[in-house]
């Protein structure tokens, strides 16, 4: 099991092959979590040793993800470190020794085989039979096979997996994992391209950058013994392997697919990292969500802040069975996240929302003012503009008939528009201590409800049936531009006599 008091050294190891997904947030996070609570090191790699794969932009957006959801890394390819170079396809030499030593040691053996690799799971023969079984370079002797080498002979490095016995690994939540190695292949460690594997490049990168725990996607399962295998082979110590549990889809009937991703992101509900901003979320709430799919605490806690997570994560209490989005779950703690927001913070939150959707708020004040009003009605950054954009613009267009209150006519909704006008003119201020009472004596008077009251000032205001309270938003809104909107109310009422 792990033992948390030592400075764990861990490492996020994406492959930026296109864009990243929560699940590698998540994985980024467990790992993050452990760096921090036991004052070790969180280091960024980028496995980019699969060049078919390779997207160029990958590499920054999966970065400014983890900024975004707000985790600085101590070693890595932009930032350094002692132990770099920190981007696979730079350590090319470091993997080229390291295999020529396996090969020497008799583990792994060059083979001149076809190397489309690709080709070759699709040939029958090799559907039906392993490599190593088949393979006419396993046993050539290596001098005859560093002449092939030499006279150009293109090739790849093969593990030389053992026929016999078996091999156990431990995952630290989910135990011993023990496989027959006549269940196992020749693998392909280092490609005709010079580049190595995964397999092989993970083993060593970990073992030099001296990684403790590795908390990784348990898509790593299945070759799991064949690093296992490599370890034994280089006679290295293993760090504590992770897989945490996989992603289901929200229904949880089934892993997320490509498609599933796609068909969520168009509902509105995204999944990978760098849309989550965009969507109006917070990453408070993403990573509070995230830490909790696959982990829990105890069965009743379930907010968690950064600062929270890294004091109580525990790598003992992860839950490796399948564990499905909830994404009303996220959208709970959005609001929460938003809440518990400081007005400044949030304000500044809002604001690139506002002005994606036109709206001038350079005025920071009111801005701040409207993010106090608007703080408890919001569930996500998205709904700023709808719900407060009104604060933020010359006119507003009310319809004429919303503006008549109910069990009114368009004559009597005149006449309350008009006492209404007076009495908000000769008003001190708007506070609810200043103007509750009036306007209640004045629905009174003009016998309706005191829901018209209201409601004619927001409606003319506001032109929303939803805002925060009244008084509030006539005081943000600031009483030249009410009495103007009021009057505009009054002028359309008008035109319905
Ligand atoms: N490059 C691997 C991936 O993206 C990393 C796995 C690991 O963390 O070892 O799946």
């Amino acid at each position: 099991m792990t033992d948390t008091k030592q400075p764990a050294r861990v490492r996020f190891a994406p492959s930026p092959t296109g864009r990243t997904h929560l699940g590698s947030g998540r994985t980024a996070l467990y790992n993050y979590l452990l760096a921090r609570q036991t004052g070790g090191q969180f280091i960024l790699r980028i496995e980019d040793t699969d060049q078919k794969r390779y997207v160029e932009s990958a590499e920054e957006e999966l970065m400014e993800g983890l900024r975004w959801l707000g985790m600085e890394w101590d070693e890595g390819p932009d930032v350094g470190g002692n132990y770099g170079p920190y981007r696979q396809t730079e350590r090319r030499e470091i993997y080229a020794k390291y295999a020529r030593q396996l090969v020497e040691n008799g583990h792994a053996y060059y083979c001149f085989c076809s190397h489309d690799e690709e080709k070759e799971i699709d040939t029958e023969k090799h559907a039906r039979q392993q490599h190593r079984d088949i393979c006419p370079d396993r046993d050539v002797d290596l001098a005859e096979a560093d002449q092939k080498i030499k006279s150009g002979a293109e090739h790849v490095i093969r593990f030389r997996m053992s026929h016999e016995g078996n091999i156990t690994v431990t995952d630290a939540v989910r135990g011993d994992i023990t496989v027959e190695n006549s269940t196992l292949d020749d693998t392909i460690l280092v490609k005709s391209d010079g580049l190595p594997v995964y397999h092989l490049a993970v083993v060593i990168d970990d073992h030099l950058m001296k990684i403790t725990h590795a908390i990784r996607t348990s898509e790593w399962l299945p070759t799991f013994p064949l690093h296992g295998h490599l370890y034994a082979a280089f006679d290295w110590e293993q760090p504590t392997w992770i897989h945490p549990s996989i992603f289901l889809k929200p229904d949880g009937k089934g892993k997320m697919s490509k498609r599933d991703s796609e068909a969520l992101l168009a509902a509105g509900k995204p999944i990978f990292l760098s849309d989550f901003g965009k969507f109006g979320y917070l990453p408070e709430a993403v990573v509070n969500w995230a830490a909790l799919i696959g982990w829990s605490y105890d069965d009743k806690t379930e907010e968690f802040s950064m600062a929270e997570l890294i004091e109580k994560f525990s790598v003992e209490k992860l839950n490796p069975a399948p564990a499905a989005l909830n994404f009303t779950k996220l959208d709970h703690f959005n609001g929460v996240y938003i809440r518990s927001l400081d007005v400044v913070d949030l304000a500044a939150r809002m604001k690139p929302f506002f002005e994606k959707a036109g709206y001038d708020v350079s005025d920071n004040e009111k801005l701040i003012q409207v993010a106090a009003a608007l703080q408890v009605r919001l569930g996500n950054l998205t709904e700023v503009p709808e719900k407060g954009g009104f604060f933020f613009v010359e006119d507003v267009h009310p319809e004429a008939e919303a503006l008549i209150g109910k069990k009114m006519d368009a004559v009597s909704a005149l006449a309350l528009a008009k006492r209404i006008e007076k009495l908000v003119r000769e008003l001190p201020d708007f506070s609810m201590d200043s103007a509750n009472q009036p306007f209640r004596d004045l629905a009174a008077e003009m016998e309706t409800k005191v829901g018209n009251v209201f409601g004619f000032l927001r409606d003319s205001i506001a032109a929303q049936k939803v805002s925060p309270p009244i008084f509030e938003t006539m005081e943000i809104v600031g009483r030249e531009k009410v009495m103007e909107r009021i009057k505009h109310g009054i002028e359309l009422l008008e035109t319905l006599q």
